[in-house]
């Protein structure tokens, strides 16, 4: 099994992405994701007849990537690999962009992560569905909304999470709070926790943070309890740097903002030898080198996260740091605009490179002159008539 242990090159990314969505056209067949960059587009209406429409390939002034126009994009951030990794970028430098002026203007960063007991494992939708009953049971609950105020919390982003592991599916989710200015013992107090060395256990001397995610935890239907080992309650610089040691790019250091939205990406190398699970995309690339279970699980979590947003940002709180909101699939759609065009491919010719699973290799040899894609394209036109 491939992990990240060195950084994948532009083109292993772009080829790994290629491959994995031609998986997810393998399980899918009939989402939007099989369709995504490969179906031209017939903007502005069907009536332009496909054979007389046109893929183009452009470069990018800037960063001279390459990349195509004229398609259609999906925009699913859970299940297309493509998709999630362009969403996913502009999603955490969003983020990084209010975290920093944050900070800047003074405030402070909480950030915490909420756990529930391994119940309804083998059921990912009664999973999820009491997962998010106990958030719903938390937030309305008259102490929380109590203790945001009391330490004046201005927004929160939280973060859906799930991985598949030796106990079956486990959700858990991120949150960060963007607090007004630090309150003095702010991570000791909130969460009501305490750490006994002697016995080395936790204990709750008070009621918090933690207490009331317990009782909304039971109330919304788990018998067991969560575990204040894995109740995170950290500030930003803690969470960045704890984060940074489950990172699976040593050379990339995860911020939190990286963590909170590229956490179904990122092959958990390191979790999967400590059976903590693996990440979606984990299983999709275990289905791509034959794991057959693991595609099963990577449809059912396709078919119970449809339409979940993956990043929640409490109201408001984008327009404080003036970001734009955008939809997913907005950002996916979204093309350099800063950018000429190398060539273009006729219908005939883009089903060729969609049979020999050549997009990433083309966009590849476009690098080098559209000399190299026409000599490419000339080869694959014989072998059609072989
Ligand atoms: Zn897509």
């Amino acid at each position: 099994m491939e992990t990240d242990s060195s950084p994948l090159n532009d083109y292993q990314r772009r080829f790994q992405q290629f491959a994995l969505q031609s998986a997810v056209r393998r399980l899918l067949p009939d989402s939007r994701v099989s369709k995504c960059l490969r179906q031209i587009s017939q903007y502005p209406n069907k009536k332009t007849p496909l054979y007389f429409s046109w893929v183009k390939v452009k470069q990018s002034v800037q960063h001279k990537k390459t990349f195509f126009t004229g398609l259609d994009v999906c925009g699913s951030l859970w299940v297309c690999p493509v998709c999630a990794a362009k969403i996913s970028e502009r999603r955490k430098a969003e983020l990084e962009q209010m975290l920093v002026t944050h900070r800047a203007r003074g405030g402070e960063l909480v950030m915490i992560t909420r756990t529930v007991p391994h119940e309804f494992a083998n059921d990912l939708k009664t999973f999820l569905t009491s997962f998010l009953k106990a958030e719903h049971f938390l937030k309305e609950g008259k102490s929380y909304r109590n203790l945001l105020q009391r330490i004046k919390v201005k927004g929160t982003v939280r973060v859906l999470e799930v991985t598949h592991g030796e106990n079956g599916w486990h959700v858990h989710t991120h949150e960060l709070w963007f607090v007004e200015k630090s309150y003095p013992r702010l991570y000791g107090d909130l969460s009501g926790l305490a750490y006994d060395e002697e016995e080395r256990r936790y204990y709750v001397p008070a009621k918090g943070l933690f207490s009331m995610w317990v009782d909304s935890v039971h109330r919304a239907g788990f018998s067991g309890s969560p575990s204040p080992n894995a109740f995170g309650l950290h500030n930003g610089d803690y969470a960045a740097g704890y984060l940074a040691k489950w990172g699976v790019q040593p050379t990339t250091e995860w911020t939190a903002s990286a963590e909170m939205t590229k956490s179904h990406i990122k092959t958990n190398a390191r979790m999967i030898t400590k059976n903590k699970g693996r990440t979606p995309f984990d299983l999709l690339r275990d289905f791509f080198h034959g794991d057959k279970n693991a595609g099963d699980l990577f449809k059912e979590f396709a078919r119970v996260f449809k339409g979940r947003h993956q990043l929640q940002y409490s109201r408001g709180l984008k327009a404080q740091f003036a970001i734009e909101e955008k939809t997913d699939l907005e950002i996916a759609q979204e093309f350099e605009d800063h950018a000429h065009e190398l060539g273009f491919l006729d219908y005939e010719d883009w089903l060729l490179i969609l049979k020999h699973d050549a997009r990433a290799y083309l966009l590849e040899l476009a690098k080098s002159g559209w000399g190299a894609v026409s000599d490419y394209l000339l080869t694959i036109r014989k072998l059609k008539y072989v």
